[in-house]
This record gives C-alpha cells, structure tokens and sequence, in this order.
C-alpha cells in the first residue's frame, strides 16, 4: 500500500477516474472545474494523488463490474482515501458490499456532495492567488475544447423494462432553457465549435418544467427541443442532437436540420423492430418506425441516422429477429451499435422468462452485425468522391496528417476521417496548405478519396473561416511571474 502524501504546504491532488458514458462525463467536467477554481491540481496517476474521485458507471453488469474494480485499484493506491460517485453512488450498499472502506460515496450530479467529501479529507486552499482564476482557465475540458456536451435534462420519466437509470437518477429533471442558452453561449465564446446535446431521452426536454419559459438576452425561450434547438444553431456552432426517440415533433427538428440549425444528423435509440419485443421492452415512442424514417429523409434527404438496437432480449422468437433483419434492410441506417442482451440488476427484465440460450444471442449477433455492415460499408462508399466539411479532432504521426470527424461522426461512436495536406497530399489545393497550418478545432474540406469498412481517407482542400454568432473570449497568454 502507498504512503499517503499530505503536507499542508504542498498543493493537493486529486486523482480523478471517469466512467461511463457522456452523461457522467458532463458530471465529471463539472466536478473537475470546481476541483481547479478551489485550488486543487488533477494527478495524473494514482501514485500521485492525495486522494481519489471515482465516477462509476451502473448501467450493465459490465460496467458495474468495472467501476468496482476501479474503486479497489483506488483504495489500494490510497489507503482509503477514495470518493464514489455517479451513477453506482445511487446504489451506495452494492459499493460498501464490495468496498466497505471507501470514505464517502455520492450519487449522479451531486458536485457540492463531493466537494464536501474532499473537502473533509483535503481541507481547501485558501490562497486567493491560487483560487482567483480568469474564468477560461478555471474551466476544466475533459472534451477537447472544440467540442462539447450539452446535458439539457436529468433522469427519465420511461420505464424500459431493461434499465434501471430511472430508479438510479431518478425522473425527469430539465434545466431552463436560459440555464443551457447561456452555457452554451460561455462555450462558444471560449472556442467550442461543436456542441452535443445530451439527456437519457433528448425529445422529452421540458416535459416536467411543463414546457416554461425563460429569458435569454431578451427573450423568452419555452423549454421545448424544438425552440432550445433552433437558438442553439443560431450560435453558428455544430449541433448534434443524441438520444432522440422518433415522437412526432421531430419532423420539426428535422425540418431545423435541412434549415442548417442543427447536423443533420439523429441518433435515435431504437432497440429493436419487432411490435412484440418492444411492448416487453416498454420502450417509449410510437411504433411506426420506419414512416418516420421515410418522412424524415423525405424533409432532410441527407440527413445521417444512427441508432443502437438489443438483440437476444428474453422471449425474442426468430420470427422477432428476422422482422428486426427486415427493418435494417428497409431502414438503410447509416452507423448502428448491437449489444446482446445482458441482464442487469435490479431491472425488470430480470424477472423475465423465456431468456434467449448465450449461443442464439451471439449467432444473432453476428447475423445482425452482417447485414448492417453490408448497409454501413455501401454508405461509407457514397462518399468516396464527395468533398466533406470535417472538424479536425487530433494530429495524426506525421507533420500534415490529420484525424478529424464529418458532420455524419459524432466523437468516440462514429468513424473518422483522416486527411493530409502539404507535400504528403497529390491534389494541388492540398499541397497548397503548408503542412502543420491546419490546427486541432479547425473545420476544413476535405476530398475523400477512399473508405474502408469504418473510416473515411482524402485531402484537405481548403481550411473554411471559423464565423460564430457569439463574440468570442479568447484566454488570456503570458502570465506575469
Ligand atoms: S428511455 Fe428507457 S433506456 Fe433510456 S434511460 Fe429511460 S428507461 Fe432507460
């Protein structure tokens, strides 16, 4: 077991695990920029941390596995000193069952929670030189800057019978439109291109503030997706939109896409096709899945759908997955996640008979995974040939290689574009663009030349003008000593 370092001289680290999807990400950015405005600095490793912040993440079995797993290596690292929170903080007893000596554990979004607990083990510094931070330094990205989540509301109102977020987070709970309007706006000002709008079910925003309004810069904004969308595009930033269920006001949303408000671009989690499994799955939304597909690529032809699905759900037939086969072949969906069903404790599903043998999910899996990659690769080959807008997301291993995404790759889930220019690039544009002039967060046109079964490949041909709507902060270089 490590040595605990604690000197009251010394700054105090606190070591920081993340897990977990966008959501407790957008939790742990918040946690973080509080952490960096009271003075503490961020260890980069366990060895190095006074003490340890666990984010958990409690949706499958998976993954509350792997947050456990992370709470030992913490605790080992620091005899103790160890803070859960997230969405596993909500179901405090499984942790102390596995981990009894953790100092305090949290539930999801309760920053003043965990500030309290590390306040209790590092008390704070009340140096004002190291508190008092111009507002763009205290602001703590584990997104890259250019790029940012928007979480608009809290919990779900839903009851899918193979989720427990509802009982973890709890219902609905939505932020003002005003509220999200102005973080969004501190985004952009401070070099956010890309805003991901984020919620366990993104359509139902402001169902619980009963669609109120509120005053932003004058005017009044209802809590609704389709008015908070709308002044989100007018900031000129890309919007991507997640976690849409197809109810029927997203036509406007679409309507917003090929308007140019928003990306064209909806990922909706459709889970599964067949009537029967999505009654036993309790799954929102209407069932006419694919008119809404066919009305919402008739209102925005290129609009890009992406959607996750389960198979091997308890009481799925064979009949189920071939209707389910059917509907990927007729829904032409262009990126799509598969997971077999894994049960999860304390959801409903639990309780369900009729479990589908772990040899027919696999083999369905893999049935499933066939046909849609057949559809997804003759997507991708569509775009050989076409000049694509591309935000560029990281340096590749030589001066003039690029790796960014398309309007049609939201990060970590889609595919990415990888670019050159300068003299590793044969078209003249691309040679014209000195290699290391294109910056991480620049959006340029890229010609795609080439695709393999995920990615895209081809020239940067010109860099574009980065024009918002917001005046810009930029942070402030050169620190006096
Ligand atoms: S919509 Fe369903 S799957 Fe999504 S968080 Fe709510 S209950 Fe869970």
């Amino acid at each position: 077991m490590n040595q605990l370092k604690s000197s009251s001289q010394d700054i105090k680290k606190v070591g920081f695990v993340s897990l977990g999807c966008p959501k407790a990400l957008v939790d742990s950015e918040r946690i973080l920029t509080r952490l960096r405005s009271e003075g503490y600095q961020i260890a980069q490793t366990y060895d190095d941390a006074d003490t340890v912040v666990v984010n958990t993440c409690g949706f499958i079995s998976p993954a509350v596995e792997e947050s456990l797993d992370a709470i030992g290596e913490a605790l080992d690292a620091t005899g103790g000193r160890v803070i859960v929170t997230g969405c596993l903080g909500e179901r405090p007893e499984t942790v102390k069952e596995r981990h009894p000596h953790v100092h305090a554990i949290t539930g999801s979004e309760d920053v003043d929670g965990v500030m309290n607990a590390i306040h209790e083990l590092l008390p704070p510094d009340k140096n004002p030189f190291t508190s008092l931070m111009p507002e763009a330094e205290v602001d703590v990205k584990l997104t890259p800057r250019h790029y940012s989540y928007l979480k608009i509301a809290e919990g779900c109102n839903h009851t899918c019978s193979f989720c427990i977020i509802p009982k973890l987070r709890g219902k609905q709970v939505s932020r003002d439109s005003a509220d999200i309007l102005s973080e969004a706006w501190r985004l952009v000002a401070t070099g956010t291109k890309e805003l991901l709008v984020i919620a366990q079910d993104t359509s139902a925003y402001g169902v619980d503030l009963r669609h109120r309004n509120s005053t932003f810069r004058g005017e009044e904004i209802p809590a609704h997706l389709v008015d908070l969308a709308r002044k989100l595009g007018e900031t000129g930033a890309w919007v991507r939109l997640h976690y849409v269920y197809p109810y029927p006001h997203v036509d406007k949303l679409v309507e917003l896409m090929a308007e140019g408000f928003l990306l064209p671009y909806l990922d909706v989690p459709l889970q599964h096709a067949s009537p029967a499994v999505l009654r036993r799955m309790r799954r929102p939304g209407p069932s006419q899945q694919l008119e809404a597909i066919q009305r919402w690529r008739a209102i925005c032809p290129e609009i890009v759908l992406r959607s996750t699905f389960i198979v091997g759900f308890p009481g799925e037939t064979e009949a189920d997955f071939e209707a389910l086969l059917t509907f990927l072949e007729q829904a032409q969906l262009d990126r799509v996640g598969c997971f077999t069903y894994s049960e999860v404790e304390e959801a409903d599903a639990t309780h369900f008979g009729d479990l589908v043998p772990e040899a027919v999910k696999q083999e369905r899996y893999e049935r499933f995974m066939a046909v849609q990659q057949a559809i997804s690769t003759a997507k991708l080959q569509a775009r050989v040939g076409q000049v694509l807008d591309v935000i560029i997301d990281d340096y590749n291993d030589e001066p003039g290689q690029l790796i960014g995404r398309s309007k049609a790759d939201a990060p970590g889930i889609d595919g990415q574009v990888f670019c050159v220019h300068g003299e590793l690039a044969e078209s003249k544009a691309a040679r014209a663009i000195a290699a290391g002039s294109v910056k991480i967060g620049d959006i340029v046109r890229v010609q795609i030349e080439a695709t393999d079964e995920y990615d895209l490949f081809g020239e940067v041909i010109e860099v574009l003008p980065w024009q918002p709507k917001v005046p810009q902060i930029r942070p402030r270089h050169g620190h006096a000593h």
